[in-house]
């Protein structure tokens, strides 16, 4: 199955409950290495995107292809997400759409969109894998769709990888010292706690996941 438009707004609706249900949890994740605001500051942006979906279907030109609402996502996250984690998603969101030109998606069009993302988040935070930043999941999502869409996995199997491979990885970052970020002021005692954009990562992706299979 090919993944459409539709498939792009469920997502994005999806994000946004998932971010919400999940604010506290990312907020106290980030109450531990760093500011405390990562629940909230998502959960603000999600909400206004969901908005601006909603506010669109009355306008002359509703997205009408996925790159068209992953750039909603990218301008709405830049604009109303503070903080560092507003800047990347909507850098990575902007890059995804970019390579989303086609109407409908394919598994390899999945891979695209996936490494897209990963791209714009190296491009502006400048972060590698062991750095315990939300890379550290989207790295090994990237990996695990890719290894899926080459063995000839299907749309939902390629989402159903990357997700799975992003909550491992999520969970992979608990031991490791972050060099980037608020969290790397912490030092040595980052260790030893979740990085939380790397667990909002792993809930974009899920919900991803199961947007397709809706
Ligand atoms: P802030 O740290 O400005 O309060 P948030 O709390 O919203 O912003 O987001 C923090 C998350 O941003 C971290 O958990 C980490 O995953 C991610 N992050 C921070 N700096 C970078 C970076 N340079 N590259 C990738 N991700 C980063
Ligand atoms: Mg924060
Ligand atoms: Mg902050």
């Amino acid at each position: 199955m090919t993944l459409d438009v539709a498939w792009a707004d469920r997502w994005t609706r999806l994000s946004a409950e998932r971010i919400a249900a999940a604010r506290d949890e990312l907020t106290e994740l980030d109450r531990q290495i760093g500011d405390g605001d990562h629940g909230e500051n998502l959960d603000r942006g999600f909400r206004a995107v969901v908005a601006k979906l909603d506010g669109s279907a009355g306008e002359e030109q509703p997205p009408g292809q996925i790159g068209d609402v992953l750039k909603l996502v990218a301008t709405t996250l830049m604009s109303s997400v503070g903080g560092a984690s507003g800047p990347l998603y909507g850098t990575a969101y902007l890059r995804a759409a970019k390579v989303t030109g086609l109407q409908e998606l394919d598994a390899h069009g999945v891979v695209a969109l996936l490494e897209g993302a990963l791209e714009g988040i190296t491009a502006r935070g400048k972060a590698q894998v062991g750095e315990k930043t939300m890379v550290d999941a989207w790295q090994p999502a990237v990996d695990a769709a890719e290894a899926a869409a080459d063995a000839g996995a299907s749309t939902a199997d390629v989402l159903a990888a990357a997700a799975a491979a992003a909550r491992q990885g999520a969970a992979a970052t608990v031991p490791l010292v972050a060099t980037k970020g608020r969290a790397s002021y912490l030092g040595e005692r980052s260790a030893g706690h979740q990085d939380p954009g790397a667990t909002s990562t792993a809930i974009l992706l899920e919900a991803a996941r199961d947007a397709a299979t809706a």
